[in-house]
C-alpha cells in the first residue's frame, strides 16, 4: 500500500485514482458529503447547461436556416422580377429542348427536304405555301390552297 502511494505521489502532476480516493477519505464526512453534493451539483449543472447550450444552437440555426430561407426566397423573386423575359424563356426552353430535342429533330430534318426540294408554292396559282398550309400538309397529307383554293397533295 505504502509502495503504491510513494508511486503515485512520484507523479504528482497526474494524481492517480487511488490517491484521489485516498485524499478524499482523509477529508472531514462533512466535506466528503459537500464535495459530493458539489460534484453532484456541477454534473448537473454542466448537463443542464450542455442542454441549453445546444437547445440554444438548435434555435439558432434554425432561425439562421429560416432567414437564410427567407433570404434566398427574397432573392429568387428579386432575380425572376429582374430577369422575367429571360426566367420563361429558360423555362420553357429547356423541358421542350430536352423532351422534344429528338421528334423535333425527327421532324425537321424531313421537313427541311420536303420544304427546299418538295411543295413550297402551289401547283395552281403560284402562291408560296404558307406555314399553316404547310403544317396542315404535313399532318394530313392535304391541303387547300388559301389562294386559289385547290388541292395540294403532298408528295
Ligand atoms: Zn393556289
Amino acid at each position: 500500500m505504502s509502495s503504491i502511494l510513494d508511486y503515485s505521489l512520484e507523479m504528482e502532476n497526474f494524481p492517480t485514482w487511488t490517491e484521489i480516493v485516498e485524499w478524499f477519505l482523509a477529508l472531514p464526512i462533512h466535506f466528503q458529503v459537500l464535495l459530493v453534493i458539489g460534484i453532484f451539483l456541477i454534473i448537473a449543472g454542466s448537463l443542464v447547461l450542455v442542454y441549453y447550450i445546444l437547445k440554444g444552437l438548435f434555435y439558432l440555426l434554425k432561425a439562421v436556416a429560416k432567414g437564410l430561407k427567407k433570404l434566398f426566397t427574397n432573392l429568387y423573386y428579386a432575380i425572376s422580377g429582374k430577369t422575367r423575359p429571360g426566367e420563361p424563356v429558360y423555362v420553357s426552353q429547356y423541358p421542350p429542348s430536352s423532351k422534344s430535342h429528338q421528334p423535333s429533330e425527327q421532324s425537321l430534318s424531313p421537313k427541311i427536304p420536303r420544304q427546299s426540294g418538295g411543295i413550297q408554292f402551289c401547283t395552281e396559282c403560284g402562291n408560296k405555301i404558307t406555314k399553316k398550309m404547310q403544317n396542315k400538309l404535313n399532318e394530313t397529307g392535304v391541303v387547300y390552297c388559301v389562294f386559289c383554293g385547290s388541292e395540294i397533295i403532298k408528295e
